[in-house]
């Protein structure tokens, strides 16, 4: 039987070795005291085994095989409503009786109460598969936790003895669950995707405190949903992102007699390049009921809460696009002869595949480490709301953790996301590349994981976006603590020279080099901000240092090298964390051996285009 979990011995080293289970089940489960829960550590890895497998056979065994076939047929539109293959339907009917929608869900709302991670790795499982029918998959779970998550943060969400008593989305979250209802996430429309400065979409409330949604949204994934989580101006179509609120729309009611009352009007379906399971909706409201979630202007920030676990699901569909890509280019080359021998033999394309499967393993590490954290801050979150009586000390101990945790998430969420998004494309092309003419043609798939790794770098943050964010954040952090910097600095370029491992000494040479790349851009953002106050009197010049930053006119030298500067720090981090893996499991070493022999001169390259490229 074919099971995309036991064949892949990388995953099961995380799963089975790395991922440190014990912290966060006992988090999850309350110190194993829930009555209903699992009992002690042993119990719960054994049940994250078994699904594992049973999921990893499902998808292998009934996804897989029926990806291309779904892929050939589109989702069309039949009266307003979107009719899906019959094979799709299967599929997600079969998943219901798996209840795999509910995985993550706490038990107390009828879910098993498993850890995010898990979930995220069912999802690079099922990407491997098709990443169109993951990702409508993931807008049942990813909705119910959003409705989740939305409720405890607007304090509408009641624990009792550490358990959930009721909670505003209950009955939504239950019908999610039961796979008969989904959701959507609807925040592009035609004027404003990356710029959310810019929506336009209007709610409105009436006398007696109602809320009425009117505007577009548009590539709204899964956008047939019965429930959408709405990002409208509530403040006006010029209030900026302060004016941004978030709300719930019911699309449709079904009634007894079989008839269906649309709120929300599916206009039409993309016609996209690839992800053609997935519908991509373009919704109009007019004045359509809305309930408003947590006070108003919000919005943003209510997105935020939630975007690091949808930027690392995108990652790990990235990984699935990799791992697919790989395997697939392995197997032709292992067949295909070329000048008397298999293609895997001649130096360049054994070079590929090297630098592929060294990639993908890198980059699964990557996003265990970002979904670990993730899941952490939101666990400490939990517990801190769940145990008011907590007493002081152990409390500023939770909020501590919780804010590393929190910090860590944010640093390499944007790294995951960017570098997984801009692999996959990459190495789906060298697929295709690897397979030569035959690649071109439906035959063997590649072509296929390569337009559906196209959108990757696109939603869920553009790849530009994460890099922005990446760079703002790293400089940010220089210009507030500079001494600190310095140090960094320091210790780096002494253990790069100094360090007895080897492996330590190359690791801390790409932290000089990503230190380095920082530096530059810091130097000439102060050279370039000088330029703007030496004409001042020097008794002012201090100031405008301290205090007077403006992004878009002090950080143009910034943004135009954020992409190279992510490029190594994507680099670093995974360095570091393949060195922290090989330290405790050396079977890893020689993974952060052929990681360095790509990383060392890739740096060295991005750092020389930073310090020669002007604006
Ligand atoms: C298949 C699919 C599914 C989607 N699903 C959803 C969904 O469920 N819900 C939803 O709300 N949206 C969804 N989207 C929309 C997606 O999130 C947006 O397309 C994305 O955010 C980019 O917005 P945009 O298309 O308006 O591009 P723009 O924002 O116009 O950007 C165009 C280009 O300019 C670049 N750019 C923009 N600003 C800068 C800058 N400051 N510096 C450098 N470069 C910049 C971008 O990176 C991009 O390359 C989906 C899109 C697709 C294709």
């Amino acid at each position: 039987m074919a099971n995309f979990y036991t064949d892949n011995q990388d995953l099961q080293f995380h799963i089975k070795k790395r991922i440190d289970w014990k912290t966060l089940v006992e988090l999850a489960e309350d110190g194993f005291t829930q009555p209903d829960g699992h009992q002690n550590l042993e119990e719960a890895k054994a049940f994250f085994d078994d699904v594992l497998n049973l999921v990893g056979e499902f998808i292998a065994e009934e996804i897989a095989p029926k990806a291309a076939k779904i892929d050939a047929q589109d989702p069309y539109l039949e009266n307003g409503e979107v009719v899906h293959p019959p094979e799709f339907l299967e599929i997600f009917e079969a998943i219901k009786g798996l209840e795999i929608h509910g995985l993550g869900v706490p038990r107390e709302l009828g879910g098993m109460n498993a850890p995010h991670v898990l979930t995220m790795a069912i999802a690079e499982i099922f990407a491997r598969a098709d990443v169109s029918m993951m990702t409508h998959h993931s807008f049942h779970y990813g909705i119910a936790m959003a409705m989740l998550v939305y409720s405890m943060s607007e304090g509408s969400t009641v624990f009792e003895n550490s358990a959930i008593k009721s909670t505003r989305f209950e009955k939504e979250i239950r019908e999610i669950l039961s796979g008969n209802a989904w959701g959507a996430m609807d925040i592009t429309e035609p004027d404003a995707g990356s710029d959310m400065a810019a929506l336009r979409c209007l709610a409105e409330v009436d006398e007696d405190g109602k809320w009425w949604i009117t505007g577009q949204k548009i590539f709204i994934t899964s956008g047939h949903a019965k429930y959408h989580i709405v990002i409208a101006k509530s403040e006006g179509v010029d209030s900026g992102l302060e004016g941004l609120s978030t709300f719930m729309v019911k699309a449709y009611d079904d009634h007894e007699d079989g008839t269906r009352t649309r709120y929300a009007v599916i206009d039409r379906l993309e016609e996209k390049l690839g992800h053609h399971a997935s519908p991509t909706c373009s919704i109009s409201f007019e004045r359509a009921p809305a309930e408003l979630i947590g006070k108003r202007g919000e919005g943003f920030l209510q997105m935020l809460l939630l975007m690091n676990n949808a930027r690392i699901g995108v990652g790990f569909e990235g990984v699935a696009i990799c791992e697919a890509a790989t395997r697939l280019a392995k197997e032709y080359a292992a067949e295909r002869r070329a000048f008397g021998k298999t293609i895997d033999k001649h130096e360049m394309i054994a070079d590929y595949l090297e630098e592929m499967e060294t990639t993908t393993r890198a980059l699964r590490s990557l996003g265990y480490e970002a979904s670990f954290h993730e899941e952490m801050s939101f666990r400490l979150k939990i517990q801190a709301m769940k145990n008011p009586q907590m007493p002081a000390e152990e409390r500023k101990k939770n909020e501590r953790r919780m804010k590393f945790h929190k910090a860590s998430a944010r640093k390499i969420t944007p790294l995951f996301k960017y570098l997984s998004a801009e692999c996959a494309v990459a190495f789906a092309q060298r697929c295709v590349q690897i397979h030569g003419g035959a690649g071109y043609t439906r035959e063997y798939g590649a072509e296929k994981l390569l337009r559906d790794a196209m959108v990757m770098p696109i939603y869920e943050g553009t790849s530009q976006i994460q890099s922005l964010m990446a760079m703002k954040d790293t400089i940010g952090a220089i210009i507030k603590a500079p001494q600190e910097f310095v140090r960094k600095l320091a210790q780096a370029r002494w253990r790069s020279v100094s360090a007895k491992d080897p492996m330590v000494k190359r690791v801390a040479k790409i932290e000089v080099f990503s230190l380095m790349a920082q530096q530059q851009i810091v130097q000439k953002t102060a050279a370039d901000k000088f330029k703007t106050i030496k004409d001042k009197p020097l008794s002012q010049w201090l100031e405008p240092f301290k205090t007077e930053w403006d992004p878009k006119r002090d950080f143009g030298f910034a943004m135009l090298h954020a992409e190279r500067l992510t490029r190594i720090l994507c680099d670093e981090a995974i360095a570091q964390i393949l060195l922290e893996e090989a330290q405790e499991f050396p079977e890893r070493a020689p993974l952060l051996d052929a990681w360095l022999n790509h990383a060392e001169p890739r740096c060295r390259y991005m750092l020389d285009l930073i310090s020669t490229r002007e604006l």
